[in-house]
């Protein structure tokens, strides 16, 4: 195999926009968001959501938007983290939408709006029960009368967001309350704007990627027209089970880290043992001599548990902030220096790889 200068991520974009497909055929009457956060805003990999027939982007940070725009996409940008009120006019400049939870949030938009000579549209957010972000329910009404007086925000829906911090799975029962809540705050908005805003489709966002395996059941309350997809579309993963969706393809991201040593090593230290790097005391299990290797990337460009070694003969021992120690004892073959060694990162190490400055990021497939 070929030399490798440095860790390198590989996205597969024709499987992204299989899979951006592949969602988006299974769910008529559901309009997808394609989220490309843990990419830090991609644009290869929004134009690849995009082709596959997503109805816009989602990000949860103002600089990917700004990337995105200059990029060139042309698509609805939805703001998926509340802005800070100081952030507001940046929001309404780059966003078509943005998701707001907090009265002062929403009145700074609107001040934004005015100033810019335009309008604002923003998702209210609930929580049915995960504890992340949202108004409570029996809050949701007194927010919409406040913010329906506001003369430059159209209230364009609400949505929700499920199995983030609480890990609650999206179920027939708090996504019909996301539906409850939704039809009693159409109507009050149209009753208080006077049919001023009739006619528009009203947003009931139902989640994210945890909410897909619902819907492909078939078991998605009616009513729910919107879901923000970013992890099943990238990793094919469910994230309720984090099992592979069927007709997803799940190795469309793949890392490739090459080695810098490769030995027989005991596989104990010989010493006094302390901490590690992290503050850790860490436990060896003693397997007698072993081959080992180690890959030139650390903690600082991915979460060491969070990766997969596609040769089951692999096993990741640990990692330093740079090294990543692995047993390659059963693996199919020993790689030489310089050559790499083919990881599955899941979401919580893509996010990482994608962040670090020091991992190339190729593109194939577009
Ligand atoms: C991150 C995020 C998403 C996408 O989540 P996935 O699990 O990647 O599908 C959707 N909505 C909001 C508000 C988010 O923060």
């Amino acid at each position: 195999m070929t030399q490798l200068a440095q860790a390198t991520v590989t996205v597969d974009l024709a499987k992204i926009t299989a899979n951006a497909r592949t969602v988006c055929d299974a769910l008529p009457g559901i309009e997808i968001i394609g989220v490309t956060k843990v990419t830090c805003g991609s644009p290869q990999v929004a134009r690849a959501m995009l082709a596959g027939g997503v109805a816009g982007i989602g990000e949860s940070r103002l600089e990917n938007i700004a990337r995105l725009r200059v990029a060139g996409i042309d698509a609805p940008f939805w703001l998926l983290r509340a802005p800070t009120p100081a952030l507001a006019e940046e929001t309404v400049r780059l966003a078509d939408l943005s998701l707001v939870s907090a009265h002062v949030t929403a009145e700074a938009l609107d001040e934004a709006a005015r100033r810019l000579n335009t309008r604002h549209r923003i998702l209210v957010m609930v929580d049915v029960g995960d504890l992340r972000e949202g108004l409570l329910p029996d809050e949701l009404a007194g927010f919409l009368e406040r913010v329906a007086a506001l003369a430059h925000i159209d209230i364009a829906g609400i949505g929700t967001s499920l199995t983030c911090y609480g890990a609650v799975v999206p179920s027939q029962e708090n996504l019909g309350e996301l539906v409850e809540l939704a039809e009693g705050a159409r109507s009050h908005i149209a009753a208080q704007r006077d049919g001023r805003s009739g006619g528009e489709r009203f947003i009931v966002s139902g989640g994210m990627s945890s909410s897909l395996e619902l819907a492909l059941l078939g078991r998605m309350p009616a009513g729910v027209d919107n879901l923000r997809v970013g992890e099943s579309i990238l990793l094919g993963l469910s994230t309720v089970t984090r099992r592979p969706i069927p007709g997803l393809h799940t190795g469309a991201i793949v890392l490739d880290a090459p080695v810098i040593e490769c030995g027989r090593k005991p596989s104990t230290p010989r010493g006094e043992i302390a901490q590690d790097a992290f503050g850790r005391r860490p436990v060896f299990e003693d397997r007698g001599e072993r081959w080992r290797a180690i890959c030139a990337i650390g903690r600082q460009d991915v979460v060491p548990r969070g990766i997969r070694p596609v040769d089951p003969g692999i096993e990741v021992l640990g990692a330093s902030s740079d090294h990543l120690v692995l047993d390659i004892e059963d693996a199919t073959s020993r790689p030489a220096i310089g050559e790499p060694i083919r990881f599955s990162p899941d979401y919580s190490a893509t996010l990482r790889l994608f962040t670090s400055p020091y991992v190339k990021v190729d593109y194939v497939g577009a």
